[in-house]
């Protein structure tokens, strides 16, 4: 199942079922959800059980989507998690996982504004696939790790790289947590639609160039080590995001490099999964 949630003009908040731009509220197939439900609590049985809506059913998606997660607890990125990205940025290929992380405040759905801050002249961007917990996990392994996920979205890791660098401690928290620099979206998938997240094509398009085209079969650390190492550490709950890294293409990397200017439209393409598409406006 693929899900999304989306604002009326009034306010109002639904949740329906999403395929290629098109969707069906999931109350026109009888099922009841306030609209402050939050779906990653109910477990995968639940979309599992959904009904399958008649073609008729499907209309055209409303202009305001809203991020198909609304309330993480935890917003979990990885970083250098592709060979070839950790390569052009110059890094070490890493032997452990990079971890960092993103405030509840960065999150923004499909077509809403990234806003490039006015104290940034470098922000960039950085397409994700990313893994949305669905059971409470600790000391999870690998072999079991992916009883653990509800499913996936697409994920703008937006990144202003004058404050990720060079600053006091070399911590990335900065650079990362600018508001509305975590777009997701369009829709949650489920992994009954999704079962193998192994070897995804993962794109960014700018404005109308392809500058990111890799898989997540060139993932360092894949999806199962990541939720084991992670939950050493922390209880991961359902509602979590984890970010997975970025392909290689980044801005930074460009000669000379290229980074967003207002006007800018981000679109992350996963296969499997859908389009976000964001615009970039100046604050
Ligand atoms: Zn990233």
């Amino acid at each position: 199942m693929a899900i999304c949630r989306y604002q009326h003009s009034d306010g109002n908040i639904e949740h329906a079922l999403y395929r290629d731009g098109q969707v069906c509220p999931l109350r026109q197939l009888g099922v009841e959800l306030s609209s402050d439900a939050d779906v990653t609590q109910l477990g995968n049985a639940w979309f599992r059980d959904l009904p399958i809506p008649q073609e008729d059913q499907w209309v055209r998606s409303p202009a305001r989507l809203l991020p198909p997660v609304a309330n993480p607890q935890k917003i979990i990125c990885i970083g250098l998690n592709y060979r070839d990205h950790a390569i052009e940025t110059g890094s070490e290929i890493p032997t452990e996982p990079v971890v960092f992380n993103k405030f509840l405040s960065t999150l923004s759905g499909a077509g809403d504004a990234i806003v490039l801050p006015k104290v940034s002249k470098e922000v960039d961007y950085e397409a994700e696939l990313v893994v949305v917990i669905g059971r409470t996990a600790k000391h999870v392994a690998a072999k079991d790790a992916m009883d653990y996920i509800l499913g996936y979205t697409c994920g703008h890791d937006v990144s202003a790289r004058d404050w990720q660098k060079g600053r006091p401690g070399g911590q990335w928290l900065l650079g990362k947590t600018f508001d509305t620099f975590a777009p997701i979206g369009p829709c949650l998938v489920t992994t009954d639609e999704l079962p193998d997240p192994s070897n995804v094509r993962v794109r960014m398009h700018l404005n109308d160039a392809t500058v990111q085209d890799s898989t997540t079969a060139q993932l360092i650390f894949d999806i199962p080590t990541l939720i084991e190492h992670l939950t050493q550490i922390v209880t991961l709950h359902p509602g979590d995001l984890i970010f997975t890294g970025t392909p290689p293409g980044v801005g930074a990397a460009m000669q000379p490099p290229r980074f967003l200017q207002p006007g800018d439209r981000c679109t992350v393409e996963i296969e499997g999964i859908g389009s976000l598409t964001n615009p970039c406006e100046a604050e």
